[in-house]
């Protein structure tokens, strides 16, 4: 696997050109992308031979003539999925449980796994052209108040990733990777273990000389919010992106409160591990699709395209930078909404907001409830987990501060949990106090409350 410079360039130009041609031209790029890879996928994916095979012809073919994909079904037959014939599922998972293989491309692609948060992880394939369009399309992209923060991150100090290190993550893998591929490209990038007890990542944190960027989950920055504003973190960024998991307002405010120096706020992207670079943010927040080369559609739960302005059931992804792997209309399970009106930036892109990631909705009964609406937060606590561990049962589980007493702030915690439950009409709902300690994802996720999946709870995967 190698990166082309000459090759990265032909995507800037070409997302140059794209960009000028407004809408017109974003839209026949984008449709010449997906004939070409519904051609590639047809003639060297056994899968998607069969899947298109009463298909109209490629060269003719609309988006919605394809039929919706899903994970489960495209990971049950991952050796016919994919393009290439010399990367069967058992080899990949093989190099997969080698933790010293992390971001070490094998043969031509590079692979990744999913945090599983939403069930199932999937394996991800990457090939060098996904790592070209990532560089030369952003950059193609970029506004001036862009080309400035990147600058000012290059020259500020050390752009710190706080993320999974556990497993072959895409969070520290692809900065691996890149700096392996081509070393000017990752130069000044930094990373931390998000698994470690919070004191040691503070104190890897203050260490650093200079931090200019941190990019982490929110969960992760709703601690380092804390340790900042009890003195404990001195670590003065300009810029944090988050990405990931949903970051509310309440927690964007706080952060901006706490640390003065964020000249450029809190860049919130999002991407996933099937398509590390989807959107951008742009100077006036708002997220964007990269259309030339990603397609989302949202959609309500019969897969038909909702209203700009509407709340989306869910999201389908196309992916027209990746033809080794073909995510062609893949049920993603987030849910989002368009912006019916263009983004005051000016860009020719489509704008969104994202309102919900699948993997953190609380079940009981009939009463869905989003995390959101339960208070985990303790001044005596440095974090707290509410963990569903059957239909009707709840345990909390914390990480007290020092020199705290466990038994009172339990006992305000499980009241405040049990007050939102009763509001909600949930009245026969156990929550009782545990020993265990917070558990993160695999990934390096912090959930502040893990629900219960398919009958049995789900562990760290
Ligand atoms: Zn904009």
């Amino acid at each position: 696997m190698r990166f082309s410079l000459p090759k990265a360039l032909g995507y800037f130009i070409g997302g140059l050109w794209t960009v000028w041609g407004g809408r017109k031209r974003i839209e026949a790029k984008q449709l010449r992308n997906l004939r070409r890879l519904v051609e590639k996928a047809r003639r060297d994916s056994p899968l998607f031979r069969r899947l298109y095979a009463d298909l109209r012809p490629s060269s003719e073919i609309e988006l919605h003539d394809l039929p919706v994909t899903c994970k489960p079904d495209l990971m049950r037959e991952f050796d016919d999925w994919l393009t290439i014939r010399s990367l069967p599922l058992d080899r990949a998972r093989d190099h997969l449980q080698d933790i010293r293989k992390v971001g070490v491309p094998i043969d031509d692609v590079a692979i990744f796994r999913t945090s599983g948060t939403s069930g199932e992880p999937a394996i991800i394939v990457l090939p060098s052209s996904f790592v070209e369009y990532s560089f030369g399309v952003s950059m193609a992209h970029f506004d001036r108040h862009q080309w400035k923060l990147a600058r000012e991150m290059r020259e500020r100090g050390m752009r710190v990733t706080i993320t999974g290190g556990n497993g072959h993550f895409a969070g520290v893998g692809f900065n691996k990777l890149v700096r392996d591929l081509q070393p000017r490209l990752g130069k000044g990038l930094d990373f931390i273990e998000a698994e470690q007890p919070i004191g040691e990542i503070i104190e890897q944190l203050n260490a650093i000389a200079k931090v200019s960027c941190i990019v982490t989950y929110p969960s992760m920055l709703t601690i380092l919010v804390k340790e900042k504003e009890a003195g404990r973190l001195h670590i003065e960024p300009v810029v944090i992106s988050t990405g990931g998991e949903t970051l509310t307002s309440e927690l964007r405010e706080r952060v901006l409160r706490a640390f003065p120096s964020l000249k450029y706020g809190i860049v919130d992207a999002y991407g996933c591990t099937e398509c590390l670079v989807m959107s951008f943010v742009c100077s006036h927040g708002r997220k964007h699709v990269h259309e030339d080369w990603v397609i989302l559609e949202a959609v309500d739960e019969a897969m038909q395209p909702v209203p700009d302005g509407s709340l989306s059931a869910t999201v389908l992804l196309t992916v027209l930078a990746n033809d080794v792997q073909p995510f062609i209309r893949y049920d993603l399970g987030d849910r989002l909404r368009f912006y019916k009106d263009p983004c005051p930036c000016g860009s020719p892109f489509r704008s969104f907001q994202v309102e919900g990631r699948q993997a953190t909705l609380v079940r009981v009964g009939n009463v869905t409830l989003s995390p959101l609406v339960f208070d985990l937060e303790h001044e005596n606590a440095r974090r707290i987990q509410l963990v569903q561990t059957s239909h009707r049962g709840f345990e909390v589980r914390m990480d007290l501060a020092e020199g705290a007493t466990a038994g009172p702030v339990f006992q305000e915690v499980i009241e405040s949990v049990k007050r939102v439950f009763r509001d909600n009409g949930l009245d026969d709902v156990t929550v009782r106090e545990s020993k265990a300690a917070p558990e993160i994802t695999a990934s390096g996720k912090f959930h502040e409350v893990l629900p219960l999946r398919s009958g049995s709870r789900q562990t760290t995967t």
